[in-house]
């Protein structure tokens, strides 16, 4: 799916001023396990991936059956939609709208008939990404505006396309046909696939999302991120690679290389780190939390400054503040409080509103904060809002100074590869200098995290990774007219790159 406004384990990150994440995707090949429980707590781990809607698609063998809905996995499934549910292959789907809109029709897996007429096969799939040659595979595949909702569906419909009109009596005709659909897809995409007897996993060339592949005692997962494994019993086994599409069956688990090998280069989002992935998660064999301290570390020889406290914007920040007091020697303390239960709130276009949207969901601890010259350590600066109210929240707790430390550097280009970024006019480090944003926050002194100490935080030295948004250099092209709405034929700006 095609989107920016950033949800790390914020469950709700919906102010408008966060990178969004694209999706969550979840697979299980485990006979004799009940799948679509095991696919329920997969999804619930990877809730953080988006909030808009959930679903999966399980197979008994003979049929798959799919049930999605709008909302969170909490709200889509209960025990007696699972309990209907038997099977002993899923997969399953957490989505945020980066391509298309946010509608049940774009929900979920997506399910498709193919092959014979009169004895069709069937499948379903889930995406995590965001195609860059949208426009050019629709119209090959003669979609006309409004005829699909996503570019997951378009995806799907380019199999449903390739598919053998007769039957071969081949067990492998999903296989084989996503493995020539493979190479004509660019941009961003981990899908999960399946029939009825088999689980295919899928990276593209460039591995913009994670994809891991777990072991179960009886059985195989495929998840977006490594505590989707955790919390079904599966111990990690690897990460897919990028370009590699792994099938599992009865026989096993068999790798093939689709794509063409000058294709390859490995780009993993440098954003999963500061702030989508979950902080339990392992990426490129490092653990996410481990990164963010190292990041506030980093920050603190880079921008040093006399202060009381070291605090962090929960949550995503926390251990970047943590890393900043341990290296800078200044106290660490929580100077605000998150509300837990905060559900989705609305992006106002009134300050005062957004101003409470931001104090529904953060209050300051005025005893820590009184007095005090504060460093506050938050992931990233998108538009800016939520910057400005919680400065403002903090001198109004009385705060004697305010001191901002970005964990990565200034957000200036559009995402291309499944986030939600808008336009550039929108982007505040597109449009002011950085002492420009320092006067419009209203905070004493303001630092953004080098891209160099960005990546030796990460510390995976050769380790490929796509930077676009903070350096402007794309991997992989991106056509001018690409926008969310590309599909549904909406007269959407495109994110001008200039
Ligand atoms: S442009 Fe690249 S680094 Fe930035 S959010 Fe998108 S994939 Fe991640």
């Amino acid at each position: 799916m095609t989107g920016f406004a950033g949800a790390a384990e914020d469950d709700d990150d919906d102010w408008g001023d966060k990178p969004t994440e694209a999706c969550g995707v979840f697979g299980v090949y485990a006979p004799g396990q009940p799948v679509a429980h095991l696919t329920y707590d997969g999804l619930y781990a990877l809730q953080h991936r988006g909030q808009e809607s959930a679903g999966m698609a399980v197979s008994d063998g003979d049929f798959i059956t799919v049930d999605k809905d709008m909302g969170l996995v909490t709200n889509v499934f209960n025990d007696y939609k699972l309990a209907a549910l038997p099977g002993y292959l899923a997969i399953g789907h957490t989505r945020y709208s980066t391509t298309g809109s946010s509608t049940y029709r774009a929900a979920q897996p997506v399910h498709r008939s193919a092959g014979r007429s009169d004895s069709p096969s069937t499948f379903a799939l889930a995406h995590n990404g965001n195609l860059t040659n949208t426009e050019a595979l629709a119209a090959d595949a003669m979609m006309l505006p409004g005829m699909i909702a996503s570019d997951s569906e378009l995806i799907a419909e380019l199999v449903v396309q390739a598919f053998p009109a007769h039957a071969r009596n081949d067990e492998r005709e999903l296989e084989m046909t996503l493995e020539a659909v493979a190479p004509r897809l660019h941009g961003a995409f981990s899908l999960v696939v399946m029939d009825e007897a088999h689980l295919i996993g899928l990276r593209d060339p460039n591995g913009f999302r994670p994809l891991c592949l777990g072991r179960l005692e009886s059985g195989w997962v495929l998840a977006s991120e490594t505590p989707a494994l955790d919390v079904v019993g599966a111990h990690f086994v690897r990460e897919v690679e990028p370009g590699e599409m792994v099938v599992i069956d009865a026989s096993g688990v068999r790798s093939h290389h689709p794509f063409p090998s000058e294709r390859l280069d490995p780009r993993l989002c440098l954003f999963e780190f500061v702030y989508f992935a979950r902080p339990d998660s392992l990426l490129y064999g490092r653990e996410v939390h481990g990164a963010r301290q190292r990041m506030g570390e980093h920050l603190a020889d880079q921008a040093p400054v006399d202060a009381d406290l070291v605090m962090g914007v929960p949550e995503t920040a926390l251990p970047a503040a943590e890393g900043y007091a341990r290296r800078s020697g200044i106290p660490y303390g929580q100077g605000l409080i998150k509300n837990r239960y905060i559900g989705r709130t609305f992006i106002s276009p009134h300050q005062s509103q957004r101003d409470r949207g931001v104090r529904r969901k953060l209050n300051p601890l005025k005893e820590n904060i009184a007095g005090k010259r504060v460093v506050v350590v938050d992931d990233s600066i998108v538009r800016g809002t939520t910057s400005r109210a919680i400065v403002r929240m903090l001198r109004e707790a009385g705060a004697a100074e305010v001191h901002f430390r970005v964990m990565s550097p200034p957000y200036r280009w559009p995402c291309f590869y499944g986030m939600d970024t808008g336009t550039r006019a929108e982007l505040l480090a597109a449009n002011m200098t950085v002492g420009e944003i320092q006067d419009y926050l209203g905070v004493d002194t303001l630092a953004y995290l080098t891209i160099d100490n960005l990546q030796a935080a990460v510390g995976a030295p050769g380790a490929g990774f796509c930077s676009a948004c903070l350096t402007g250099e794309y991997p992989v092209e991106v056509p001018v007219t690409l926008h969310k709405g590309v599909l549904e034929g909406n007269d959407m700006p495109a994110p001008d790159l200039v």
